[in-house]
């Protein structure tokens, strides 16, 4: 069984992206400016954004945090959006979400220039990705496209299941798979809380993508011998031995799956450090394409 290691995969990515960026400081060249907006004071969305600004640091980007109060209007951000849509200095721009229920999420994602989508949510990069046009792809998704093109996992006939289909990973996660070239060219399956018997379907499947966010959902009598499994569920779970409180638990109860699975993300340190690697590449991009 091999762990994929998204840990050490994100800081290779994150190398990579800092030598780009003191190739461009070298020929006094504008670096990458990734802008996040934050509505309200979520504690999981405030250590996100933080973690995300603190991976601009260590590459050399810029960054700036857009802090809005939790009782922020619609059109008072939508107006923020229009501000960092016109800001030439900003290349690329992240609305964290969840947003505060007075504001209509798809409203907002749709008002975000394209050009400088670097989260991958507006429909016209959703579009081009489902087209196989190059474009922003959403940061979980590539990050773990990134994971198994480094780790030469097979893709190509295997059967792909995907637990969950949230606009975010396994809608996307569902297309990408099943596209012409690698990876993809899967035969996919997207499951999600109306699929019946998924059991059946996941003890038949080579790879399980699991992103639903359920502790310990995926049990080692639900998969079959050598199967891959990317787990992308982050769920806190209260534990009184931590000094935190809680714990960070993902879909799958790793420690017995892991006995059966040829390759396998652990939670913490897969799936979510490429998360904010892939971000990275993305404002990268978004700034070489403004050049
Ligand atoms: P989400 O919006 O929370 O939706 C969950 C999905 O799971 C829905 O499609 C739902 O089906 C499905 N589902 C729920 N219970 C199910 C069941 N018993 N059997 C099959 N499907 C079921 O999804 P998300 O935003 O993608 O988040 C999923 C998890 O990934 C969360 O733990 C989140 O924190 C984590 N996450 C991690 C990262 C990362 O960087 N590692 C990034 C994003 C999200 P319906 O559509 O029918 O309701």
């Amino acid at each position: 069984m091999t762990i994929l290691d998204g840990k050490k995969v994100s800081n290779d990515i994150k190398d990579e992206i800092k030598q780009q960026v003191d190739k461009m400081k070298a020929k006094n060249e504008k670096v990458p400016h990734l802008a996040a907006v934050i509505v309200g004071n979520d504690g999981a969305s405030l250590t996100y954004v933080g973690s995300k600004v603190r991976a601009c640091e260590r590459v050399g980007f810029e960054s700036t945090m857009v802090r809005m109060s939790n009782t922020t209007s619609e059109i008072e951000l939508l107006d923020k959006i229009e501000e960092l849509n016109q800001d030439d200095n900003i290349d690329g721009f992240i609305i964290q979400l969840p947003l505060p229920p007075q504001i209509n999420t798809q409203k907002v994602l749709m008002a975000v220039d394209p050009s400088k989508d670097v989260d991958g949510f507006h429909p016209e990069n959703f579009g081009k990705m489902a087209l196989d046009m190059s474009t922003f792809i959403p940061a979980t998704p590539f990050g773990i496209l990134e994971l198994l093109d480094r780790y030469g996992v097979e893709t190509k006939g295997k059967h792909t299941v995907v637990i969950g289909r949230s606009h975010i990973v396994g809608r996307p996660m569902s297309i990408l798979m099943g596209r012409k070239g690698f990876p993809g060219n899967s035969t996919v399956t997207l499951t999600h809380s109306h699929t019946k018997n998924i059991n059946q379907i996941t003890s038949q499947a080579d790879i399980i993508i699991s992103a639903l966010g359920v502790p310990n959902f995926l049990k080692a009598e639900m998969v079959k011998d050598d199967v891959v499994i990317i787990d992308v569920g982050i769920t806190r779970v209260p534990d009184e031995n931590s000094t935190k409180g809680y714990i960070i638990t993902g879909d799958v109860d790793f420690e017995n799956v892991s006995k059966k699975a040829s390759y396998i993300t652990p939670v913490p340190g897969g799936v979510g450090p490429m998360t904010i690697a892939m971000l990275l590449k993305n404002t990268l991009l978004a700034r070489e394409q403004r050049m």
